[in-house]
């Protein structure tokens, strides 16, 4: 990644950790526990459901962060199709596989709902989506972790492509669309956070 996308993002993830900072003890569930997964699925049903109306602005950036993530989709994959056949060291494992509190925000807010999971996979084994030929999930409502983690060999290919630069803007969008969109999430949601 180019030193300023390393700047800017750094800047972003540091204003989303003093914005949800309010949010801590719900944002910090552990996402492989099944019992802490449901407690905010139920908390993300209810809250979706009451207050449907004043999370339109949330679900209209969810929307704009799906299509950017499709947007890049075909950059990503002419990559991880010639890069990641090659791979000794594969980061798709079970660990690696679940939603975190904002991926759930996030499916929520696009008026969807987390696959099923198997929880209680060793975290080493592979991720329960991998297929042969890839992951199964579209790319757009994978969880983040997958979507925002970029290994060097995958960087160092991106980035002797000319769409490299639009690539990285585009990054950069969604990025700030996806802290907007938690931040409106929070300020509508802290009344209900107990
Ligand atoms: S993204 Fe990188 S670490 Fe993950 S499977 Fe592909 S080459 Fe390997
Ligand atoms: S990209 Fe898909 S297969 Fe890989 S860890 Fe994420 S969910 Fe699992």
């Amino acid at each position: 990644m180019k030193p300023e996308s390393c700047i800017l993002l750094t800047k972003l993830l540091k204003r989303h950790f003093i914005v949800m900072n309010h949010h801590h003890s719900i944002k910090e569930f552990d996402c492989r526990d099944p019992n802490a997964h449901n407690q905010i699925i139920n908390y993300l049903k209810e809250i979706f459901r009451n207050q449907n109306y004043q999370l339109k602005k949330v679900s209209d950036l969810a929307q704009k962060i799906k299509k950017g993530v499709d947007g890049i989709s075909p950059f990503l994959q002419q990559t991880t199709q010639i890069i990641c056949p090659h791979c000794k060291d594969v980061c798709c494992i079970s660990k690696h596989g679940y939603y975190n509190y904002e991926d759930l925000v996030y499916l929520y807010a696009l008026n969807m709902k987390p696959p099923h999971y198997e929880f209680g996979r060793e975290d080493t084994e592979p991720c329960q989506y991998l297929s042969g030929s890839g992951c199964t999930m579209e790319r757009s409502v994978r969880p983040s972790g997958c979507n925002w983690y970029f290994c060097d060999s995958l960087l160092d290919h991106m980035e002797m492509k000319p769409e490299y630069d639009k690539f990285d803007d585009s990054l950069q969008d969604i990025a700030s669309l996806w802290l907007a969109m938690m931040e409106e999430f929070a300020g509508i949601s802290s009344s209900q956070i107990r």
